[in-house]
């Protein structure tokens, strides 16, 4: 039996469901919470319904909790969601209360029913719908080759050349983030097609993938899916570690693996990790995965970044002086995106004012960048190491005590704080033990004045100082 349902409980349910609809926006909302129907409330749990395992683990998984809190400011009786599948035979609020409490018409026999989907998620009808355009950019030629990557692109260059080569299927790409994995997926497209426009490639991120296969499943079109996915020649599918958890969707992807290699078709992978170490991926499917060739994109090295940047500045035809190509391949080191991003506006900027790129333009412009790939310290950093310079503990940083040999040292902590953190004054104060952000003023000040007359302090000071920054 269910569980009673009062007209004022669905009456919160049309309040909780439009705030979602609000905070999600419509899309959104269509896509992934329209079919939501409550079953009703059992002992401070609120019981939702959902038609399909793979509706409940998602909306589970990214809005169980803002459901939650829903409900609990509009009935703080109610501690739990869950969300169930609905079995067919279960009765859920469609012909319960009067429609005029109700959002939308939610009844499950309704949600079951195919309807048309919004366009963005509209299950596959051409074979032109699944391929996802491709980044004019990212092709081999503009690819720079390293230490890091050379391995990687060689890979990606047979594979271009010749698909389904005897143990490159599938390829399996995986590194870091900016390190180049879409753009070599993208190059092996760009590559293929050119070759044989015949040839059909789907390019897709997992992504994707998952939320075509869920339309799919929504519109009852599934056999359409596979289809369209099977009669493809080359397979991509990037950011594969977006699957991790998703078991359904892993499943269809295992199948439609198997189905593509059987047939002599080509699979490119990308991922943030080596398959052995996608944990939450199905067993089956990481052997599968790694079964092929398993290639890595390393962390860029400094010579990897300068050519990147020459190459990038030669092609937008700018004048960078090397100087500030060698700045930005020191301290802009994760990520290649970021590099890029940097260049890019240091050429805008110049651009825009008409004047050359220089090192101190390059400071000015990209102060923000430059300073956050600093090395951060924090102020309990630079309390202990204060506090082990000076034979003190670290709590004497922060007591009350005036002696000359603690209040002088805190000092020092306060002025390095000033100096190596973004903290304010009030906050270094409160840090220490509460003070006022006048005390810090004056420890900065003072400590200002003791480096210029006392060159053994100053010393002192500047040995701290490197050690908290190296
Ligand atoms: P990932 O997919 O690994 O996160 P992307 O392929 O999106 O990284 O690369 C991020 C950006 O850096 C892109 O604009 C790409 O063109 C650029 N990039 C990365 N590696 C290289 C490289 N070796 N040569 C040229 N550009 C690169
Ligand atoms: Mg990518």
């Amino acid at each position: 039996m269910p569980p009673e349902t009062s007209g004022q409980m669905v009456a919160c349910w049309a309040r909780i469901r439009a705030r979602l609809r609000d905070e999600v926006g419509e899309v959104e909302y269509r896509t992934w919470l329209r079919q939501m129907t409550l079953h009703g409330i059992e002992g401070g749990e609120a019981v939702i319904l959902l038609p399909t395992r793979f509706l409940r683990d998602w909306v589970n998984s990214h809005y169980g909790d803002r459901l939650r809190a829903l409900w609990q400011a509009e009935d703080a009786a109610v501690r739990r969601v869950e969300i169930r599948v609905a079995a067919a035979a279960e009765p859920a609020m469609a012909d319960g209360p009067a429609p005029a409490v109700r959002a939308e018409p939610a009844g499950l026999a309704e949600s079951l029913a195919p309807r048309p989907m919004p366009p963005e998620i509209r299950a596959p009808e051409a074979r032109s719908d699944w391929v996802a355009p491709l980044e004019p950019r990212f092709t081999f030629d503009t690819f720079v080759v390293g230490k890091p990557n050379e391995f990687a692109h060689a890979c990606a260059r047979r594979v271009a050349e010749r698909p389904n080569s005897p143990g490159f299927n599938p390829l399996f790409m995986y590194g870091g983030v900016g390190l180049g994995k879409t753009h070599l997926m993208h190059a092996i497209a760009w590559a293929i097609r050119e070759g044989d426009t015949a040839r059909t490639v789907a390019y897709m991120s997992a992504e994707k993938f998952m939320y075509r296969f869920i339309a799919a499943l929504r519109s009852q079109s599934t056999m359409e899916f596979k289809e369209t996915l099977r009669s493809v020649d080359v397979l991509m599918i990037d950011d594969l570690q977006f699957l991790i958890g998703k078991d359904n969707t892993q499943e269809e992807f295992f199948h439609t693996f198997n189905a593509l290699v059987d047939q002599g078709k080509q699979i490119v992978v990308s991922s943030d990790k080596p398959p052995s170490d996608l944990a939450g991926i199905e067993d089956r499917l990481r052997t599968r995965l790694g079964c092929g060739m398993v290639a890595d994109l390393h962390a860029t090295t400094y010579e990897l970044r300068l050519s990147i940047l020459q190459a990038k500045a030669a092609a937008a035809q700018v004048l960078v002086p090397p100087k500030v190509m060698e700045l930005l391949a020191t301290k802009i080191t994760s990520n290649v995106r970021e590099l890029e991003g940097a260049l890019n506006r240091l050429v805008a900027h110049a651009n825009l004012f008409g004047r050359p790129i220089t090192v101190d333009s390059a400071h000015e412009v990209l102060h923000d960048v430059l300073r956050a790939h600093e090395k951060r310290v924090s102020i309990e950093e630079i309390q202990r190491k204060v506090a082990e310079h000076y034979n003190l503990r670290l709590t004497d940083m922060v007591s009350a005590r005036r002696a000359r040999n603690v209040a002088r040292p805190r000092q020092v902590a306060m002025y390095l704080a000033k100096q190596l953190t973004q903290r304010s004054l009030p906050e270094i104060g409160r840090r220490f033990g509460n003070r006022d952000h006048t005390t810090v003023m004056h420890a900065v000040s003072r400590v200002s004045e003791l480096i210029i007359q006392d060159a053994a302090f100053a010393e002192d000071v500047a040995l701290l100082r490197k050690m908290l920054e190296t």
